[in-house]
């Protein structure tokens, strides 16, 4: 199949890499062109802009920040839809607002042209492996036409409704994820506090009705070890965040710790920390109790 991929960032970069490891044609575009030197070496073919991706492939996909960055790359002047013919299909990876891409969509299809939203979930080491969840939105027949290409990133791949709702799952996802983050920074600032061998602690837990991906694997390859570069931006979770709440909102849904855990996003942002891993946010709790809360290891 001919696929183009568009932001190649920490997660995009991975799975476009699967992509072409599972045998397809592949043109990339990122505004950093040097994203895309290793999968250039590994086959894929570079075009100047999105037009020139839409014009070069049959399926793009895209791994953007978010909904404004989108909108640019999908509607801009140089964008997929100036370069897409009839029969096109876009599939969006990125965290994105439902209504955007339900507008986007609406725009596209008048042009012959499907979109489908396939947000997924498990950090920059799922999208290594290709094992990344996948909650989808769009057409049926979209759905099981895009089914060959999600499957060479993702694992547990799911149509959950319509165009959008794969990104409303994903905003709940990411939402519920972000407060058992905080709450587990929390819970460790105790332990730490209290002198305990973090590595100790986090193990038990791990075997409790407290265990979540975040304690097992996000915790221990970031924060934990001090290793704050970004896996997930605190900015792209702060958008995530506010997207959700701002959802909740607008369906008449009270959010009480999604409004909280959105408010320890802005303040990590107002320390300076927009641009580190999510697992920041044991920083300004360390900073606070004069305590470090880590796992020794070869980062420290
Ligand atoms: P990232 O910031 O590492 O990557 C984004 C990429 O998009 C960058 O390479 C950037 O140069 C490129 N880009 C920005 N604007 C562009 C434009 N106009 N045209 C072309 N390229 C452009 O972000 P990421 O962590 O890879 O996340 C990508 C998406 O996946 C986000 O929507 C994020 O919320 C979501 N997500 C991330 C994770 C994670 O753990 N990192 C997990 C699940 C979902």
């Amino acid at each position: 199949m001919k696929l183009g991929f568009i932001g190649l960032g920490n997660m995009g970069s991975a799975m476009a890499a699967n992509v072409l490891k599972a045998g397809h044609e592949l043109t990339v575009y990122d505004v950093r062109k040097s994203a895309a030197e290793e999968l250039m070496a590994s086959g894929a073919r570079w075009a100047d802009s999105p037009r020139a991706v839409a014009q070069a492939s049959d399926i793009v996909l895209l791994s953007l920040p978010g909904p404004v960055e989108v909108e640019k790359v999908v509607l801009g002047e140089d964008g997929i839809l100036a370069g897409a013919k009839k029969g096109d299909l876009v599939i969006d990876l990125s965290s994105n607002s439902p209504t955007v891409l339900q507008r986007i969509a609406a725009v596209a299809r008048e042009k012959g042209v499907e979109v489908i939203d396939a947000p997924v979930s498990g950090g920059p080491w799922g999208a290594k492996a290709g094992t990344l969840t996948m909650m989808v939105g769009g057409d049926e027949k979209a759905f099981e036409r895009s089914l060959p290409v999600l499957q060479a990133m993702g694992k547990s791949i799911v149509h959950v409704g319509d165009v959008g709702m794969g990104n409303a799952a994903k905003l709940i996802h990411s939402m519920m994820a972000q407060i058992i983050m905080q709450g587990l920074a929390e819970g460790m600032a105790l332990g730490a506090k209290l002198g305990m061998d973090m590595k100790k602690l986090t193990a038990v837990l791990g075997k409790g009705g407290a265990a979540s991906n975040i304690l097992i694997e996000k915790y221990p390859q970031y924060g934990l070890k001090g290793n704050f570069e970004a896996g997930f931006r605190v900015d792209l979770s702060f958008k995530d965040i506010n997207l959700a709440t701002t959802l909740g909102k607008e369906m008449g849904v009270p959010l009480y710790y999604g409004n909280l855990a959105l408010q320890k996003l802005v303040e990590l942002r107002a320390r300076g920390h927009g641009d580190k891993d999510v697992t920041a946010c044991l920083l300004p709790i360390e900073e606070m109790l004069k305590v470090k809360i880590r796992v020794p290891g070869p980062e420290e």
